[in-house]
């Protein structure tokens, strides 16, 4: 998605007259991007490697102070408005869209910030629920936008100026691992979603043009170029079955299983991360064979992922591309997360041209495909996967023409 800065600043303009109508004031506009993984798949709940990038897509939160302790939230994607007292906050999640912002409101708050009333206009158009991360999204633009409002709310000569002057200088001294920490915790404790820690993470500190190489474990990170002339294709099957839920929760126990079963031998294995491809050929013989599968998978994508970190750094996008594909089949035949429609795609996806490598991306079971695609042939590839998913699934797949963005920040 290339926005130029005067669709962008045409688009924060809409907003601030959305927000004056619905609030009056002058808010601030933030925005925090959705994500997609590029590779190392059902590897972060392993301690091991991940390599997504930020998109294009975003959550945008426009937001101005109150003069009361009144937390006023509207989301423009539900058409619904919700009031909360920042002294009564609830306790519990209630099943709605407004968990994910009270959630961080909430941790907020644990962290000893001294939160003051507020307008919040919600306005995203990450797909919802699509594999993207509309949540990390909502959630990262909500706690940068509270964090960089602070405690200004309570001052009255500020809160009566028309305008907040501020510099519109979003690297400020908002420490972002912090932040997406909080944004994780928020998910994990108050909205209930078992989730790692790559989409808060990638939502805070993505850059354009760049992937991140994550280590889950210790959260150093490393920034990796992604040429300026490939576009990073998502398609969505427009499935998500049922037992993914399920299917995940029992990965991640046959992981467990494996890590337990190596560590007769490797006494400081604590995660599959610490156990390398020649320790598995030793030792895996002695696991079911469904755990060594398991297993083989989550130690070989730690090694594709950093190999394919080494591939960007060279320029060599075939290396790379080469590297999906072994994800991609790593994941269907010995992780067996993925299901017909991501393979379908993942064929239809490598027969159009201009393509480096494709693989399903995100949990599995449904979702959404990753393809690296020569700019100049989007159009025809686009053609392609839509018309042969149509023709054999009767479903009308969406395609999302993305690039590598910048991670969260002030608009306007
Ligand atoms: P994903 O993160 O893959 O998009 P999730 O189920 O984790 O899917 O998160 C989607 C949920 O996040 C939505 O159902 C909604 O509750 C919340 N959400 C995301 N964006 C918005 C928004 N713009 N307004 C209100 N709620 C949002
Ligand atoms: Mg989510």
């Amino acid at each position: 998605m290339h926005n130029t800065n005067l669709a962008v600043e045409n688009h924060a303009h809409d907003l601030g007259q959305r927000f004056i109508q619905l609030f009056g004031g002058s808010p601030r506009i933030y925005q925090a991007p959705g994500r997609v993984n590029l590779i190392g798949e059902h590897t972060d709940y392993n301690d091991g490697f991940v390599m997504p990038a930020a998109i294009g897509f975003c959550t945008r939160v426009s937001i101005a102070p109150r003069h009361d302790r009144k937390l006023v939230i509207h989301s423009e994607n539900y058409s619904e408005q919700v009031e909360f007292d920042l002294d009564r906050l609830p306790a519990a999640r209630a099943r709605h869209w407004s968990d994910y912002v009270i959630g961080v409101v909430q941790m907020l708050v644990r962290s000893g910030k001294n939160l003051g009333g507020a307008n919040l206009l919600v306005d995203g158009n990450v797909p919802l629920g699509a594999g993207l991360s509309s949540s990390a999204s909502i959630e990262v633009a909500v706690g940068y936008a509270l964090l960089d409002l602070g405690d200004r709310a309570l001052d009255q000569t500020e809160l009566d100026r028309t305008e907040i002057e501020r510099p519109k200088d979003d690297r400020t001294n908002i420490d972002r691992t912090k932040l997406a920490l909080l944004c994780q915790q928020a998910e994990n404790e108050f909205v209930g979603a078992r989730c790692g820690i790559m989409d808060q993470f990638v939502a805070s500190h993505g850059e354009h043009g760049k992937a991140l190489l994550l280590d889950c474990r210790s959260l150093e990170y490393r920034l990796l170029p992604v040429p300026g002339d490939v576009a990073l294709v998502i398609c969505n099957t427009m499935v998500k079955h049922s037992m993914a839920k399920g299917e995940y929760n029992q990965r991640r126990a046959e992981c467990e299983a494996g890590v337990r079963g190596l560590s007769k031998h490797l006494p400081n294995a604590r995660a599959l991360r610490d156990v390398t491809p020649e320790d598995l050929e030793a030792y895996g013989r002695e696991l079911p064979d469904v755990v060594m599968r398991r297993c083989r998978h989550v130690i070989g994508e730690n090694a594709r992922v950093l190999q394919a970190a080494a591939a960007l750094e060279l320029g060599d996008l075939q290396a790379f591309g080469n590297l999906m594909r072994e994800s991609h089949r790593s994941l269907r035949d010995d992780f067996e997360v993925s299901c017909s429609e991501l393979d379908l795609m993942v064929e239809l996806a490598e027969q159009a041209e201009g393509v480096y490598g494709t693989r399903m991306t995100g949990g599995g079971f449904g979702g959404c495909t990753i393809a690296l695609v020569q700019v100049d042939c989007v159009e025809a590839f686009k053609r392609t996967v839509q018309e042969g998913y149509e023709r054999s699934t009767g479903c009308k797949p969406e395609i999302y023409v993305c690039s590598a963005a910048d991670g969260v920040g002030r608009l306007a």
